[in-house]
């Protein structure tokens, strides 16, 4: 009998697993922060939606183009109390722009708007007003007391750099609470893995083909973490045969031009994955590598014009190059 029901417990228990194994993930695609998002959720079917709310309801806070968001507000008050979220992503704006001093900085936000990036209505500022854009971005005229900000009279803040990793980092926070047993988040290139898929697989995030972005030029084999992309293909114009990114270099209030395609960080902390892969790319490669050298705590995969992949050893064995891409790959120490 024992034997018996021992014999029923454990063919439940393959049963349960094998029906775990089989089970179709719960997809959501949807649009918000200016991007298109797709959320694949293992084991349970609800979560999806509390995750969309939680990234509406940050999109609806930090969306600096929005009238009746709180960075908006913010932006012409100068001076507002703010929503917790808002105030924690300023926090770490400020941390970050400190640690990665010129080359991330939240107060980029008048130059992105000269140069029409928020509009579409491009334009190219002369000299002149790039040096006085540039004089007007400096994270040390945002003041932040608990939930309660300031900001000199020509400062604007933008968390465009680093919202979408918050995000990812918020996300991560519900996943942990719900039943899901693992989760690929898609928030438009920056990409939130969590648990373990039902195969126990490794995740297989691709990286984007910067001259051809629906396609990928290799693969990353994952087992968690947040891969955050920049990429001067996700938003430019061209004048004159010239190519204007919308990654600035905040000494010059100027879009980035230093032979980099694309940066992709991978590391846990979603926010710092964001912001480091906006900073390395205004660094450039050889800069990004001494960054890397002194803050090892992250790794990455940037591609440079000259169709070179520069790798950090850590990641080394896990980047396969797609089919059909003739790149040299070359491994960070
Ligand atoms: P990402 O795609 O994460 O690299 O973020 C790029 C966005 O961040 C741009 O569209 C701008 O809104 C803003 N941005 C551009 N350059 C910088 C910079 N150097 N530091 C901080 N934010 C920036
Ligand atoms: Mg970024």
């Amino acid at each position: 009998m024992k034997r018996l029901l021992c014999g029923a417990i454990c063919a439940i228990i393959l049963l349960a697993l094998s029906a775990c194994a089989t089970a179709k993930p719960a997809v959501t695609s949807f649009e918000a922060m200016d991007t298109l998002m797709t959320l694949t959720v293992y084991g349970d079917d609800k979560v999806g939606d509390q995750l969309r709310s939680r990234i509406d309801e940050l999109d609806s806070l930090l969306d600096m183009t929005d009238e009746s968001s709180e960075l908006y507000r913010l932006n012409r008050e100068k001076s507002a109390s703010v929503s917790p979220d808002t105030a924690a992503l300023l926090k770490r704006s400020l941390q970050l722009s400190e640690a990665l001093r010129g080359s991330f900085d939240l107060t980029v936000c008048p130059a992105v708007q000269a140069w029409g990036f928020t509009s579409g209505d491009y334009r190219i500022p002369d000299d002149d007003e790039l040096k006085k854009l540039s004089e007007m971005i400096d994270y040390r005229q945002v003041t932040l007391d608990g939930d309660s900000v300031k900001l000199s009279d020509n400062t604007r803040v933008d968390l465009g750099a680093v919202a979408k990793g918050y995000a990812a980092d918020c996300c991560g926070k519900l996943l942990e609470e719900s039943k899901a047993q693992a989760a690929v988040l898609n928030l438009g290139g920056t990409i939130r893995l969590y648990g373990r898929k039902p195969d126990g697989s490794p995740f297989k995030v691709g990286v984007a083909d910067p001259g051809n972005p629906a396609a990928y030029f290799g693969y990353l084999s994952l087992d968690g973490g947040t891969v955050a992309t920049s990429g001067g293909y996700e938003r430019y114009f061209e004048r004159d045969g010239r190519r204007y990114i919308h990654i600035l270099d905040p000494k010059t209030a100027a879009p980035v031009e230093n032979g980099i395609q694309s940066v992709t960080i991978l590391t846990d902390d979603g926010t710092a994955a964001d912001a480091l892969s906006t900073a390395l790319f205004v660094m450039g490669r050889d800069r990004a590598i001494e960054y890397y050298h002194t803050h090892p705590s992250f790794d990455f995969v940037i591609l440079t014009d000259d169709g070179t992949i520069s790798l950090t050893e850590g990641i080394t064995d896990r980047f396969t190059l797609a089919q059909g891409y003739d790149l040299r790959i070359e491994t960070i120490n």
